[in-house]
C-alpha cells in the first residue's frame, strides 16, 4: 500500500479555539499582518478574536481588509507590499477562501521579486512568511492545502500557485464564525467541499488513506446538505460542514482535483458562477461520466452519500442548487479546449476526451440556441 501524506499545518478546530491558542501565535513573531475580505470578519467575531488574541501576546498587528471574492494577483501585491511596510513577520488571514489564498500569495510575493507569471511556476527561494490561517467558509478547505488559486487575466482563467511552502503553520477553524453565513455561501461552499471529497475519492493520485478521507467528508456533507435543504442551519450543521470542508482539504491536498475544477473555472472567469456552484453544477454529469468507465469506486462514493444511484445523487445537488444557468455552444467549445489544457485531465479516472467535456458541459447546464 503506497501512500505519501504531508500536512505540515497545525490543526486546531473547535468553538473558541482562537483564544485558546492565542500562545501558539507568538511562535512566529511580533508583528502580524491580518487579511480580510471587505465585510464580513467583523461582522461574525472572527477579527475581533484574532486581534485580541495578538494583543494578549504582544504582537503588533496591522489590517488589511480589502480582499475581493476570486482574488487577482494585484490585491496580493498590495498586501505583500503593506507586509514589508509595517515588518511582518508572519500573516493571519481570516475569511473563506479568498482572504486565505491572497493571504499566502501575499506570503510568497514578500519574500520574491517575482513577475505575475512566475508567480505561479515558482521557485521561490526567498521561502515565504508564514500563514496562520482562520476559516470563515465552510468550503475551500484551504487552511489546510499548498494552494493559492487566483484569477489570471493573462489566461482568462483561475491559475494555482501550488507549492508546499504556502501550507499554512496553524489552521485555527471556527465553525461558529459561519453561524450567520447566509444560506447561498453556505450551499455553495459546501458544494465545493463535496467536490474536493468527490474529485479526490476519484483522482489518480487517491491512495487508501485519501480515499478513507474523502468517504468520511462525503458522508458528512451529503448528511448535512440535506438538512439544509430542509432548512436547517443549526450549530450541529455548521460544526459539520466545517469539519467536512476541513478533511475534504486534506483529501486535495494530496490527491488533487480533476476534470471538475478545471471545467469549473472557466464557468468562474467566463460566466461569474461562484467557485463552488461551478463545482457542484459539473459534479452529477461527472460521476456519470466516471462511472461507466469504473463503477465500483462510484458506488462507494453514492453509498457515502446515502444515495441509491447517480439519479438521487442529482436530485440532491439539483435541491440545492435551484435555477442553472445557460451556455452557448460557442462557450461550451471553448471552455472545453481550454480545460483540456489544464493539469485537471490527467488526474482524472477516466481520461477525458474533447467530445467527453463538450458532453459533460451540456449535461450540467442548459444550451441556449444562438452564437455570441
Ligand atoms: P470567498 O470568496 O472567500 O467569500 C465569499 C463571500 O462570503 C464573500 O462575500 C465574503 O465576504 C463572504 N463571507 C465569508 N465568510 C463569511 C461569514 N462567516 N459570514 C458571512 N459572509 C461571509 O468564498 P469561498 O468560497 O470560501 O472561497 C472561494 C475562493 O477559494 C475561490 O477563489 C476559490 O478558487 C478558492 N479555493 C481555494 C482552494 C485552496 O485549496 N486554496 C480550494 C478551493 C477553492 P467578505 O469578502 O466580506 O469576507
Ligand atoms: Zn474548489
Amino acid at each position: 500500500m503506497d501512500i505519501r501524506f504531508y500536512l505540515p499545518t497545525r490543526l486546531v478546530m473547535g468553538t473558541g479555539c482562537v483564544q485558546a491558542s492565542a500562545s501558539l501565535l507568538a511562535s512566529w513573531g511580533t508583528k502580524a499582518l491580518v487579511m480580510t475580505g471587505t465585510s464580513s470578519a467583523r461582522k461574525n467575531g472572527s477579527l475581533d478574536d484574532v486581534t485580541a488574541a495578538l494583543d494578549a501576546q504582544g504582537i503588533a498587528w496591522r489590517l488589511f481588509d480589502q480582499v475581493e471574492p476570486n482574488p487577482g494577483i494585484a490585491v496580493c501585491r498590495q498586501a505583500a507590499a503593506e507586509a514589508l511596510s509595517f515588518g511582518a513577520q508572519f500573516v493571519v488571514a481570516i475569511g473563506g477562501g479568498s482572504p486565505l489564498d491572497a493571504a499566502k500569495a501575499a506570503a510568497v510575493l514578500a519574500k520574491n521579486e517575482l513577475t505575475d507569471a512566475t508567480l505561479f511556476s515558482g521557485p521561490y527561494p526567498g521561502g515565504a512568511l508564514p500563514v496562520v490561517a482562520v476559516p470563515t467558509t465552510a468550503g475551500t478547505g484551504s487552511e489546510v492545502t499548498q494552494f493559492s488559486i487566483l484569477t489570471n487575466d493573462a489566461l482568462r482563467t483561475k491559475s494555482t500557485i501550488f507549492w508546499d511552502g504556502i501550507f499554512p503553520v496553524l489552521a485555527l477553524v471556527d465553525p461558529a464564525y459561519t453561524k450567520d453565513l447566509p444560506r447561498t455561501v453556505t450551499v455553495n461552499t459546501a458544494l465545493d467541499a463535496l467536490s474536493h471529497a468527490v474529485e479526490g475519492y476519484l483522482a489518480k493520485r487517491s491512495d487508501a488513506l485519501t480515499r478513507s478521507l474523502a468517504l468520511t467528508a462525503m458522508a458528512a456533507l451529503a448528511a448535512n446538505l440535506r438538512k439544509v435543504v430542509a432548512g436547517d442551519l443549526g450549530p450541529e450543521v455548521r460544526a459539520e460542514l466545517m469539519f467536512a470542508a476541513t478533511t475534504a482539504g486534506m483529501v486535495i491536498a494530496h490527491a488533487m482535483t480533476t476534470i471538475v475544477h478545471g471545467m469549473g473555472y472557466f464557468l468562474t472567469y467566463e460566466k461569474a458562477i461562484d467557485h463552488g456552484r461551478a463545482n457542484g453544477l459539473l459534479l452529477g454529469a461527472y460521476l456519470e461520466f466516471i462511472q461507466a468507465e469504473h463503477p465500483e469506486p462510484v458506488a462507494a462514493v453514492l453509498k457515502a452519500c446515502g444515495c441509491a444511484d447517480t439519479g438521487e445523487f442529482r436530485a440532491l445537488l439539483d435541491a440545492l442548487l435551484g435555477p442553472k444557468e445557460s451556455l452557448t455552444p460557442e462557450e461550451i467549445a471553448r471552455f472545453a479546449e481550454a480545460s483540456l489544457k489544464t493539469r485537471h485531465g490527467p488526474n482524472t479516472a477516466r481520461t477525458p476526451q474533447r467530445e467527453d467535456v463538450v458532453a459533460l458541459y451540456q449535461a450540467s447546464l442548459p444550451t441556449t440556441k444562438e452564437f455570441v
